[in-house]
């Protein structure tokens, strides 16, 4: 008997890839209501990266129903999806241009101003500021390190301000330090956000856990 609505709901579904017979989910029930920050657990392999690319509209399950604020997910336009929610992974996958193209991914809709609260969130505007030509830095591999670049997904994911994020093992290649800078920046980035995170080292993060496959 909660007062509002689920922000993102999973009801029934069942999901199996293209030419296997192998159903990844049966029958999968959660909702995350608005301001949670839940974590999807599950041995590897167990379907929690495919729930992510059901929520992002990729594949359409064989029955059921994903849903973002009541809307089928498969039926949200492009053009919506990076203001309802922000998507991070492993890696950061670089788009040719400048350290703001890497943010904006040539969306002129995105200020000035939200490209600087991006970054200034993600931990990353001292860095950029010291940068030849700061935002108009030409990105080549050796501007950032590692965990810059893992921070640089988190300003890209947060620029049109989505107020959900799909996080998808983004500290997995982190040495600790760097881990703990992009904690600190997801800690930031959650606030006001509801956060789905997908790990499989169950009991090391907070928030609810909702199991993904058979119970571990
Ligand atoms: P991990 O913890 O290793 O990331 P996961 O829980 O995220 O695992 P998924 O990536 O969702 O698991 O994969 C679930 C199953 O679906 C695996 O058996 C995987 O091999 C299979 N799978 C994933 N993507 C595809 C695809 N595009 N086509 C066919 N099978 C796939
Ligand atoms: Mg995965």
């Amino acid at each position: 008997n909660r007062p509002e609505k689920p922000f993102v709901e999973l009801q029934n579904v069942t999901f199996s890839y293209e030419d296997d017979d192998r159903k990844i989910l049966q029958a999968l029930n959660f909702q995350v209501y608005p301001g949670e920050q839940v974590t999807l657990s599950g041995r590897t392999g167990a379907g929690k990266s495919t729930v992510f690319k059901l929520l992002l509209g990729l594949y359409q399950p064989g029955e059921g129903k994903v849903l973002i604020q009541g809307r089928d997910a498969f039926q949200i336009p492009e053009n919506e999806k990076r203001s309802l929610y922000g998507y991070v992974e492993q890696w950061f996958h670089p788009v040719p241009g400048t350290v703001r193209d890497q943010i904006t991914l040539y969306d002129d809709t995105i200020t000035e101003g939200q490209v600087r609260r991006a970054a200034e969130l993600a931990g990353l505007a001292e860095a950029i500021g010291t940068l030849p030509e700061g935002f108009d830095t030409p990105c080549t591999p050796d501007i950032f390190s590692q965990g810059q670049w893992q921070l640089l997904s988190i300003a890209r994911a947060v620029a049109a301000d989505p107020k959900l994020l799909l996080l998808d093992e983004i500290t997995a290649n982190l040495d600790a330090e760097t881990e703990r800078a992009v904690l600190r920046a997801l800690k930031r980035a959650a606030a006001d956000r509801t956060v789905l995170s997908i790990s499989h080292r169950v009991g090391a993060d907070t928030g609810r856990l909702i199991p993904i496959g058979e119970e571990s």
